[in-house]
């Protein structure tokens, strides 16, 4: 997300852990300018995709990268559980990270 009230690197925010952008915390950009950092991506990752776990789609609640609502598991962000994000999501973020080599990010194993 965008914080107005916020200068420099704090203006984008994770919208899971609301952590600021650093060089350490590289981000994704989602539609409307959602942000999945490069930790919680790494949960994300390693719950849905290696664990098999998530829930599935909530009424009203739709993925906050993609702003769909879609079957299958989702990822619930740690400080707000209406903040998830689908598997598609995951994957696709998985992607332009790890094609990110200053990033660093691999995925968790
Ligand atoms: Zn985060
Ligand atoms: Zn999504």
């Amino acid at each position: 997300m965008h914080d107005p009230s916020a200068e420099g690197n704090d203006y984008f925010r994770c919208d899971f852990c609301g952590s600021g952008w650093s060089e350490q915390r590289p981000m994704v950009e989602g539609h409307r300018g959602s942000l999945i950092c490069a930790p919680c991506l790494r949960l994300a990752y390693a719950s849905v995709m290696l664990r098999g776990e998530g829930i599935g789609p909530r009424a009203g609640i739709g993925c906050v990268l993609c702003l769909r609502t879609v079957d299958g598991p989702h990822w619930v962000g740690p400080h707000d559980e209406s903040v998830v994000a689908c598997r598609e999501c995951i994957e696709r973020s998985a992607r332009v990270l790890e094609k990110d080599a200053e990033s660093g990010w691999t995925r968790p194993e």
